[in-house]
């Protein structure tokens, strides 16, 4: 059969280009994450805490960009020091893709019994937030004599995570005894992102006079937020999280961060209807006149959450066709969304097209917004049915290995698909 001129050539048969392209289509949505822009963003948060040193928060599989590879690109230009939530989290960032041989990685969800040996094979190390878990890592640390350093949380409003100011002062003394171990003395921000919050004077009053008494230990204190109300929050060492993704760290004023995410969707169907019919799940959309659909391939399962629906009261989100703006309409469904187009020109959309949903002037604080939810929220929930697309950054290839000697007669390789599982063979 290999004579049939309509047989679907195998993917290893077909240039790079189309098997991106066959890779792309067989996805509903395609997530593009530009690593480019999160390192921009790194190296404007780095500059606003200048001298204190800029680390990344890359906890939630980088807030939802991708552990290894944001762990990459930023380590790549320049960042040493990471935090993730877990330690799962921390052995991905250490090995998925060798991303951080030998950055500084700390774990923010703190220590339990039994957890030391995973500490020390991946050598990283716990944010400690209770005179307990002290206690127990202190244990781990005699009995192996694995001295790969830990912080101490401190809670200055928060009451989440953290010892209290008292517990903290009952620890100086082995501070000041030296060869403590602790390697960074931290606290939480609980309203940084309002810059009148009389509770930003309180939690940096607190935590500076305590931070002051761990003499010698790096103090921590900014997140995203906290580095723009300027250097008295900075100490030693900032924690950005979702600034570096593109969430706005000032919401009362314009973003200074560059957009991270962009997110389209195939239309896979276009569709007339009368007035009067109803579109979707409840029938809550009622069309008010001869109306034209797009039916797009993303849905609730893909993170575009319900809560953006509308119905004939309540305009929902909007969504990029063709270069304009245009509302959904009905019900978001798990997999599907209908956007009415009846206001484009005809044949500006069609089957096959895509259409951006993130993107484009749609920022993630203005899906936020649909969604009734935070820009960190909508980062976190992006789906995992997307194929992925990776900007920038230096990011290696996974399947491209040429070799040595014709390195430099390689055309530039196309930004790098992800492939959840089985990548298409190599060309051989
Ligand atoms: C998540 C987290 C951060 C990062 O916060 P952003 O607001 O995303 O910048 C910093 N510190 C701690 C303790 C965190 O849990």
């Amino acid at each position: 059969m290999a004579s049939d001129p309509n047989m679907i050539p195998q993917s290893g048969l077909l240039s790079a280009e189309a098997n991106q392209a066959a890779a792309l289509a067989a996805h509903g949505g395609v997530l593009t994450v530009d690593l480019d822009a999160i390192i921009a963003n790194w190296r404007k948060l780095e500059k606003t805490a200048v001298p204190a040193e800029c680390s990344a928060v890359i906890k939630a599989d980088a807030y939802g960009c991708g552990t290894a590879q944001v762990a990459q690109a930023l380590n790549k230009a320049g960042c040493k020091t990471f935090f993730v939530a877990t330690i799962e989290e921390a052995r991905t960032a250490r090995t998925a893709r060798a991303a951080l041989p030998d950055a500084t990685i700390y774990v923010l969800g703190g220590y339990f019994q039994n957890t030391g040996e995973h500490y020390a094979k991946i050598n990283c190390r716990p944010v400690i937030g209770d005179l307990n878990e002290l206690a127990e890592w202190d244990v781990f640390c005699r009995r192996t004599g694995w001295s790969g350093g830990a912080a101490i949380h401190i809670d200055t409003g928060m009451n989440r995570l953290g010892l209290t100011l008292a517990e903290a002062q009952a620890i100086i003394p082995r501070i000041n005894a030296g060869d403590h171990g602790i390697t960074l003395v931290m606290s939480h921000l609980v309203s940084a992102e309002q810059l009148n919050s009389p509770v930003n004077a309180k939690q940096l009053a607190a935590f500076r006079s305590i931070a002051s008494e761990f003499s010698g230990v790096p103090a921590a204190l900014a997140n995203s937020s906290g580095i723009f109300l300027g250097a008295p929050f900075q100490f030693d060492l900032v924690r950005p999280g979702a600034a570096l993704y593109g969430v706005n760290p000032t919401p009362e004023a314009d973003n200074p961060m560059q957009p991270v995410v962009d997110l389209k969707a195939r239309i896979v169907q276009i569709r007339t209807i009368e007035r009067g019919e109803s579109v979707g799940y409840g029938g809550t959309w009622t069309a008010r006149r001869p109306t034209k659909l797009a039916i797009i391939a993303v849905g609730y399962a893909d993170g575009y959450f319900r809560a953006a629906s509308s119905n004939d009261g309540t305009r929902g989100a909007e969504v990029i066709v063709a270069g304009k703006r245009c509302p959904v309409a009905g019900r978001i469904s798990m997999d599907l969304i209908a956007i009415d187009i009846t206001d484009l020109p005809p044949n500006a959309a069609r089957r096959g097209h895509m259409v951006t949903l993130l993107g484009d002037g749609i920022t993630v604080d203005e899906l936020a917004h649909h969604f009734g939810t935070i820009g960190y929220e909508v980062l976190t929930s992006l789906g995992h049915r997307y194929a992925r697309v990776y900007k920038g950054g230096n990011v290696v290839e996974p399947l491209a290995k040429p070799e040595p000697a014709q390195a430099a007669e390689q055309p530039p390789s196309p930004p790098s698909v992800e492939q959840p599982a089985n990548p298409p063979p190599l060309p051989s």
